[in-house]
């Protein structure tokens, strides 16, 4: 996509809602935990799984509690091959086959394979691509683990989604700015800072800052470490949020 001019012109979105349903970080203690992470993206002309956490029966078992019925998923986005982020696909596919699949071209013939089995389109990004009107995939970035990264164009700014933010969430931001325009209302998912040593946190921080992230909602990977410091930067800023957490763009102020 030619996406400097192409992504201006686009519309932007009034309605977007998102809901945790796979999350090693609790919110919601009616909802069950496991390592990874998923989330639904409603209010695009198509809804969007992104991610599907590593257990396929958690995954529709907490998406049935928040009365998110699989029937009503358009696509599923794949950030990455890791299996936190691709193990819950088949369950969701057993129940629901006619989504199309948005992976990286990189994954694995087998898994792709797989997928296809169950008569399931598989669409292999390789580039920025658009997902539907508003919504956008950064396409691979990372040399060593490849991922994609979802992009949603609101009224309200651009709402960025991360899996594990491999490539590092703070370069996953500079690319998001250099292509998209508009002010980055909100970042949320896994950091993959568990690791990571105050002075890597930090930086990543003054990049979020420096960059004009409004909020961030860090979970999954991201570690404790590096939400705290995330809460003691962006304050109020800084959601809460674990499986069962709905983050709704009028809750964006
Ligand atoms: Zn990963
Ligand atoms: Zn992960």
């Amino acid at each position: 996509m030619e996406h400097d001019q192409s992504v201006a012109e686009t519309p932007v979105l009034a309605n977007l809602t998102m809901k945790i349903v796979h999350d090693n970080c609790p919110f919601d203690d009616r909802l069950r935990t496991a390592w990874g992470f998923a989330a639904t993206v409603a209010g695009p002309e198509k809804t969007i799984l992104f991610d599907t956490g590593s257990d396929g029966t958690l995954l529709r078992e907490n998406m049935a509690s928040m009365g998110i019925d699989p029937g009503g998923i358009d696509s599923v986005v794949l950030s990455h091959v890791h299996a936190d982020h691709t193990g819950g696909l088949v369950g969701l596919l057993k129940a629901h086959p006619s989504v199309e699949v948005f992976l990286l071209g990189s994954f694995p013939a087998r898994f792709k394979e797989t997928v296809r089995g169950y008569g399931t389109g598989v669409v292999e990004v390789e580039s920025p691509t658009m997902i539907c009107p508003c919504v956008y995939s950064t396409g691979p970035m990372g040399r060593r683990i490849h991922e994609q990264t979802l992009v949603v164009r609101t009224a309200r700014g651009l709402v960025v989604l991360t899996g594990c933010a491999h490539p590092g969430a703070d370069k996953v931001v500079e690319q998001v700015r250099a292509v998209h325009e508009g002010d980055i209302l909100l970042v949320m998912g896994g950091f993959h800072l568990g690791w990571a040593t105050d002075s890597r946190i930090e930086r990543v921080i003054r990049t979020f800052k420096r960059l004009g992230v409004r909020y961030v909602a860090p979970t999954h990977c991201t570690g404790e470490k590096a939400q705290n410091l995330f809460l003691k930067h962006f304050k109020d800023r800084c959601l809460d949020v674990g499986v069962g957490k709905t983050i709704a763009l009028a809750d964006l102020k």
